[in-house]
């Protein structure tokens, strides 16, 4: 029996007022997703300012003055091998620097980690046909949603194109004409998915966030990140300098093996006063209020979060 379409429906309303309901949130999600204050950064980024320099026959970098990763670049003459890509909006002045260097397409993408200020410009340069290359654990971060540690910043999933292509769970090797290029894994250190890039006989190296000249590091603790693993992963790298060594940090400019090691002191430093509190069994406020790292240069205060490295030195003493 067909139903009589003239049948009053007195749920109607309460669908019709559900549908408003649902209409009503999903602008408010818009809205939300408007304000994301990723996006809202990018409004900040004009006065970025991004500089190149040459590191050897044909490896450059380009430093950032500014919350923008540091760029490391591989000229050969069939294209150009990218550490890190910064943000789109500050692709034509990247562009820019890159057409005084050689006016071959960009032909690899190394990600050091998923974080929006290193790999935002994937996705320009992976449709202009880039191949995007990673740690798995950064196609993993960058396929979905992330929440950052202490800032809270939702960096939304990257389209199919911006993702990297190629992943390793260890290590790579690009086979350059003039130039061996090693990607290495390092173990929650700043996150899950870090890695150190070598350009072996240029004898440069590009850190990612494990290393930065900014103070202490920002460490994303809900994405995997670990003071012992940054300390590991620096202790590493300074085994693997030598003197001559150039090091391309994540932040900051041209450093050396000396770098390093003031940084590695400055890590084990904060550890081992709070490891020291807590063996005395001082509370957090009280060991806040005595405030044992005053004497250290951790200039980045948005960084340095009292009860995030007070948790890791209380869980590895648990362990
Ligand atoms: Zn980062």
């Amino acid at each position: 029996m067909r139903k009589n379409k003239s049948t009053n429906c007195p749920g109607c309303l309460k669908i019709f007022s559900l549908l408003i309901l649902f209409i009503f949130l999903n602008g408010e999600q818009l809205f939300a997703q408007e304000k994301n204050e990723i996006d809202e950064k990018r409004k900040t980024l004009i006065n970025i300012k991004d500089t190149l320099v040459k590191l050897s026959s044909h490896v450059y970098a380009i430093l950032s003055d500014g919350e923008a990763g540091n760029i490391a670049i591989y000229e050969n003459p069939d294209g150009l091998v990218l550490v890190d890509d910064q943000w789109i909006e500050l692709l034509p002045k990247v562009k820019k620097l890159l057409a005084t260097i050689s006016n071959k397409p960009v032909k690899y993408v190394l990600n050091t980690h998923f974080h929006y200020d290193h790999s935002d410009g994937n996705k320009v340069f992976g449709k202009e046909g880039a191949i995007i290359i990673s740690h798995d654990n950064i196609r993993k971060r960058l396929e979905e949603k992330q929440v950052l540690s202490l800032t809270n910043l939702v960096q939304k999933a990257y389209p199919f194109e911006a993702l990297p292509f190629i992943t390793f769970s260890d290590s790579l090797t690009l086979n350059e004409p003039n130039e061996k290029i090693k990607v290495y894994h390092v173990k929650n250190a700043h996150t899950d998915g870090d890695s150190f890039i070598e350009f072996i006989d240029a004898n440069v190296i590009h850190t990612g966030d494990v290393f930065v000249r900014y103070g202490f590091p920002y460490i994303d603790d809900n994405n995997g990140g670990n003071i012992y693993g940054m300390i590991q992963a620096i202790d590493m790298l300074i085994n693997y300098t030598n003197d001559s060594t150039k090091i391309i940090p994540g932040h900051g400019p041209i450093s050396y093996k000396t770098d390093l090691i003031s940084y590695r002191d400055m890590l084990v430093t904060v550890v081992s006063r709070i490891k020291n509190g807590i063996e005395n069994n001082l509370s957090i406020e009280k060991m806040k209020e005595r405030n044992p790292l005053k004497d250290l240069n951790l200039a980045w205060d948005g960084a340095f979060n009292f009860e995030m490295i007070y948790g890791m030195v209380k869980m590895k003493l648990k362990e």
